[in-house]
């Protein structure tokens, strides 16, 4: 089975659109048989898109640092739960274990999160699709800064095109599955 991994937030968010969202991306991965793959914490965010994704029947992979297993408290209820030394393996074995990547409203770690496996596209270390889920508008400040880069001449234009946006899961999955690596 392909698998999405998804980047989100250790904390729920103001309200409950943020939760909301979370599920909604969790059940639409489950809905077209895809697994997840994401940081193993049963909090915030992130323990929302994992418990969707679980209650739909679909595989669902957690990899978490050592050093943040008590704060994130692990996912006991996972399919499969890797726990790894650093920072920097995690983000790895999630890279390697996906097919392709989505951010989702979050806070620091999911936006370095983002940018680190953007950059790593852009210097063509991987050819896998990136989406941003803009959902509750989180991230229009953020796309509209993008924008502003390209205007600047700092990020060319093909760069900026290699982060697909959309506001809900289910037009996200298909962008990314358009662009091959999912269909
Ligand atoms: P946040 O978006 O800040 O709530 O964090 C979301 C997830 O990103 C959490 O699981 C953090 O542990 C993780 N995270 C934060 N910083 C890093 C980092 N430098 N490398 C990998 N994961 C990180």
């Amino acid at each position: 089975m392909r698998r999405v991994c998804v980047y989100c937030g250790s904390s729920p968010g103001r309200g409950d659109g943020y939760r909301t969202l979370a599920r909604s991306m969790g059940a639409a991965l489950a809905e077209r048989g895809l697994g997840l793959v994401y940081g193993g914490a049963s909090i915030g965010l992130m323990g929302e898109a994992a418990d969707a994704a679980l209650a739909g029947g679909t595989e669902v992979i957690g990899i978490i640092p050592t050093v943040v297993q008590d704060r994130e408290v692990a996912h006991t209820g996972l399919t499969q739960l890797i726990c790894v030394n650093t920072m920097h393996e995690r983000k790895t074995l999630m890279a390697e274990r996906a097919d392709a990547f989505v951010a989702m409203p979050g806070g620091l770690g999911t936006l370095e999160e983002l940018f680190e496996i953007l950059t790593w596209a852009q210097l063509g270390m991987h050819d896998k699709p990136v989406g941003l889920l803009n959902g509750e508008g989180y991230f229009d400040g953020l796309v509209a800064f993008l924008d502003h880069c390209v205007a600047e001449e700092l990020i060319q234009p093909r760069h900026r095109a290699l982060l697909r946006v959309a506001n809900d899961p289910a037009t996200l999955l298909d962008q990314l599955a358009a662009s091959g690596e999912l269909g």
